[in-house]
């Protein structure tokens, strides 16, 4: 900043695609043209279903077109109606699906330790409407699965679990997959496993599962009949082939997050104010979110300053998930009803930062954030002084 060139030539991002071998896919999207068979539960996709359901140790997994409407899908396919619990400190999709589908969310609070649901507050949010619970395992680190389930069959209610920062980690030794009554995981091209768009949801109920697979396609069972209403939800054999292509690269893609996390954290052990999430060896973890918490009296800086001076520099750092939902439209006006006090989500909101991390970025770049974390921290007083007033910053 102060009018030197960047730091990094290149911009840094947060979430830029993995991409595994481009002659598997290649391999696979022949296959699909060879037998004119490019979507409607094709061959690729019947193996991708075949290899995530065996990696995730689940009897089913039903993929679709996107982890967005595979939620509305799941909802739907668990029969929620009237309120459901969701945590307002989540990517917006899990909030806005309810609200796209006529329900009414009802935001709890998080554990500030773990990002994820406080299970206290999903007990006092119950009342005579409620009709289920969505969990989402934050960062991919699992809810306290054992306590909502508790809770979920104390009252009577349905449970699911917004999976999608979670492919490949593991909870208690068992995959995520196979928790709550259904799971739904992400492959968006900015996740770490990618299938262009896609995503799946996987479980445990054989009856579950035929729901999902009839409403994932208009509901139809047979050529000209349907069974329930339905949406065009499936995923087609081109996202499959990058698919299967992305999981024999899967090993290779948490390999590099993992020395990338390390990296940073390690190096931001020594530096004030900085504190790196942890992924603690006793599960397993894809590492594909490096966030960090800012303490603005030890760090010397405000969150959104130091965020200025990193994009400044090419590292483009993002306020996973600021300013939480509950503060944007159509919740924070109160039209949906009302708004709630969430003061752990809107202080860890206004404290995150997620740091560029994945196979496009080398650990030696991390060491160079890093350098410039510690630089920046060791200057913060004049950097501070130099800012105030100063529309550059
Ligand atoms: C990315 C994401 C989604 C939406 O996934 P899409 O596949 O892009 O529809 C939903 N929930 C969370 C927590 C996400 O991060």
């Amino acid at each position: 900043m102060f009018g030197a060139p960047p730091l990094f030539a290149e911009p840094l991002l947060v979430g830029r695609p993995n991409i595994g071998d481009r002659a598997t896919f290649m391999r696979h999207l022949e296959g699909a043209f060879d037998r004119r068979w490019l979507s409607n539960f094709g061959p690729v996709v019947k193996e991708f279903e075949q290899r995530l359901a065996q990696y995730l140790g689940v009897r089913h997994a039903v993929t679709v077109c996107n982890a967005t409407v595979g939620l509305e899908i799941a909802v739907r396919a668990l029969g929620l109606s009237g309120e459901v619990i969701v945590p307002s400190f989540t990517f917006v999709a899990t909030v806005h699906v309810l609200h796209w589908l006529g329900l009414r969310p009802v935001f709890v609070d998080i554990d500030p330790a773990t990002h994820n649901v406080d299970v206290d507050a999903v007990r006092r949010a119950i009342t005579s409407k409620t009709s289920g619970i969505i969990g989402v395992h934050l960062w991919g680190r699992a809810c306290d699965t054992e306590a909502l389930e508790s809770i979920a069959r104390e009252h009577d209610l349905r449970l699911m679990f917004d999976a999608a920062h979670a492919l490949g980690c593991s909870h208690r030794g068992r995959m995520i997959g196979g928790f709550g009554e259904c799971e739904v995981f992400s492959f968006h091209a900015t996740k770490f496993f990618n299938t262009f768009e896609g995503g799946v949801i996987t479980t445990n109920h054989d009856d579950v599962a035929h729901r999902l697979r009839l409403m994932s396609n208009f509901g139809f069972h047979g050529l000209d009949n349907t069974d329930c209403v339905g949406v065009n939800g499936k995923m087609n054999e081109a996202c499959a082939a990058m698919g299967l292509a992305n999981l024999d690269a899967l090993d290779g893609f948490v390999k590099t997050n993992r020395a990338n996390y390390e990296v940073y954290r390690r190096r931001m052990a020594a530096i004030p104010g900085l504190q790196c999430i942890v992924y603690d060896d006793s599960e397993r973890w894809n590492y594909q979110y490096v966030v960090v918490e800012l303490d603005q009296a030890a760090f010397g800086l405000p969150r959104d300053i130091l965020y200025r001076i990193l994009h400044a520099e090419n590292v483009m750092v993002r306020r996973y998930f600021y300013p939480g939902c509950h503060r944007m439209e159509p919740y924070r006006s109160g039209a949906v009803g009302a708004v709630p006090e969430l003061p752990q989500t809107e202080a860890l909101s206004d404290r995150v930062l997620a740091f560029p991390t994945g196979t496009q970025t080398a650990p030696v770049e991390v060491d160079a954030i890093c350098d410039l974390l510690s630089c920046t921290q060791r200057q913060a007083a004049v950097v501070a002084e130099r800012c105030s007033g100063s529309s550059a910053c």
